[in-house]
């Protein structure tokens, strides 16, 4: 049986008090406390209370509030459009909240939901823009908890910046065909800092024709939805089609705008995949089509990500791009093994590399690098695990030398495996592992934690394990 949505009991509404009268009964905490949220909004306040504390009076002195310092009387409320019964006496405020109702003015009780017409919300104000967070009274630290996250995620300047694309929106909407171009103009505006946007806004309007398309190589990280960047979360946001590899899991995709079309395009081995050549060409035609694309690749975009190609190509293409980080592999596995990848007077220098280039006659250079003490990541290693640790070994690094393997990284499923050089050639035929695997080999390795770590060797399986997940860069 599908599950019903939750119904709301208070439903929430933004309601005019521009220059209305609005009533706060009490003259301690609870009241300043309603005095302050409502001295955000450009209501008329008016504070009814004989005995008023040192903190509220000089709220009112600052803020121009009416103060009629009289014991309470119904003819108090008379014009106001809202009542805050604040008092912190509970006859009291029974008493207000019931002439409240009589005058047929909604009311708001502190601490007395039963009492209440209306609740007041936890308030992001970023004027005209208002976000305001509810809980029925259920959870009022939940809901300040939101509002201060809410908070940190908004600019100062987004108020401001709201204002001025309300000024120019008769402009944009003259000027701008409607759909596509008239979106991008608005993302555009929402995204920029105050200080650019009305350059940013007269810009977009002179040039009057559909923006071009534009592609974003965005970094998704190692597989954990909360290690994407906010800026790659952004222009997912803003996608029209997300370029995805295999590796990106699902639930990073799907964090994209909703009505985002979204083209898989493999990199996997044994799965249907596009060749490099052809991802060059659909990302071309996509930002010819004036598409804002984002071609989502695991990790960093920079790192085995064959960003290169991609880059050229667009660049030939004349097609505007840019490039954001991401969190590389490598990264989230030393993370998961509290596994430091510099340690002072171990290790200074850091490798990255696949062990695809051990095949040829003569050493990489980043075998000479391992063994002067440099910590090595290898990236796609589960296939070459034997060949890099046999050609190490042979070009002099101790076969005892720590070995970190994590699979998943980063994700809840992850395996952690230690062990040594000398063990590394089991990778390649465990037939366990069928996740993306890496591998982190040097000194510094020793320094990880191994509490929850198995031995490498441990397992030994027949035959080769060469999985999907491997091979993104093939
Ligand atoms: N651009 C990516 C790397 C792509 S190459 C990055 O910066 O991370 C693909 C290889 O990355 C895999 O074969 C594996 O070695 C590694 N990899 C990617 N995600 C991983 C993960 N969650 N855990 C372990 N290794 C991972």
């Amino acid at each position: 049986m599908p599950q019903a949505t939750p119904k709301l009991n208070a439903f929430p509404v933004f309601m005019r008090v521009e220059g209305e009268a609005v009533a706060i009964i009490g003259g301690g905490e609870e009241a300043l406390a309603k005095a302050r949220l409502i001295g955000q909004s450009s209501a008329a306040l008016r504070i009814i209370a004989d005995a008023a504390e040192a903190e509220l009076l000089a709220f009112i002195a600052a803020n121009g509030a009416i103060h009629i310092a009289a014991a309470y009387d119904a003819a108090h409320l008379e014009g106001a459009v809202m009542v805050f019964a604040a008092s912190g006496n509970e006859a009291l405020d029974r008493r207000v909240a019931e002439d409240a109702r009589r005058l047929g003015i909604p009311v708001n009780a502190v601490d007395r939901p039963e009492l209440c017409d209306f609740f007041t919300p936890a308030l992001v104000n970023r004027a005209p823009v208002a976000i305001a967070i509810g809980t029925e009274g259920a959870g009022p630290v939940l809901a300040q908890m939101l509002r201060s996250r809410i908070d940190r995620m908004l600019s100062p300047s987004l108020g401001p910046l709201a204002s001025l694309a309300a000024s120019l929106r008769g402009t944009a909407e003259r000027l701008l065909p409607k759909g596509n171009a008239r979106r991008r103009f608005w993302s555009a505006m929402e995204a920029g800092q105050l200080s650019q946007a009305h350059d940013t806004a007269v810009d977009l309007l002179l040039s009057n024709a559909p923006a071009s398309g534009h592609v974003a190589l965005v970094g998704a990280g190692p597989g954990a939805e909360d290690l994407l960047t906010l800026r790659a979360h952004r222009l997912l946001m803003e996608a029209d089609v997300i370029v995805h590899d295999a590796l990106v899991p699902e639930a990073i995709v799907a964090m994209g705008r909703r009505d985002a079309e979204r083209l898989p395009v493999g990199k996997r081995k044994g799965c249907h995949t596009k060749s490099q050549a052809e991802i060059n060409a659909l990302l071309i035609e996509l930002g010819r089509d004036g598409k804002r694309v984002v071609r989502l690749k695991s990790g960093d975009p920079l790192v085995f990500g064959r960003a290169g190609e991609e880059m050229a190509a667009l660049r030939d293409a004349g097609i505007a791009y840019e490039v954001v980080p991401g969190v590389t592999a490598a990264f989230a596995a030393a993370a998961d093994f509290e596994l430091p990848l510099t340690l002072r007077g171990v290790s200074s220098s850091m490798v990255f590399t696949t062990g695809h280039d051990l095949k040829g006659n003569s050493l990489p250079d980043w075998a000479k690098l391992a063994i002067s003490g440099a910590t090595v990541a290898v990236y796609m290693g589960r296939s070459v695990a034997a060949e890099v640790a046999g050609r190490l070994i042979e070009a002099g690094l101790s076969p005892d030398t720590a070995v970190a393997v994590v699979e998943n990284a980063s994700l809840a499923n992850r395996r952690r495996f230690h062990g040594t050089l000398a063990d590394l050639p089991s990778l390649e035929v465990r037939a366990d592992l069928t996740g993306p695997v890496m591998t982190i080999i040097g000194d510094a390795v020793a320094g990880a934690n191994f509490e929850r770590s198995e031995p490498l060797a441990a397992h030994r399986h027949e035959g080769a394990a060469q999985t999907a997940a491997e091979g993104a860069e093939r």
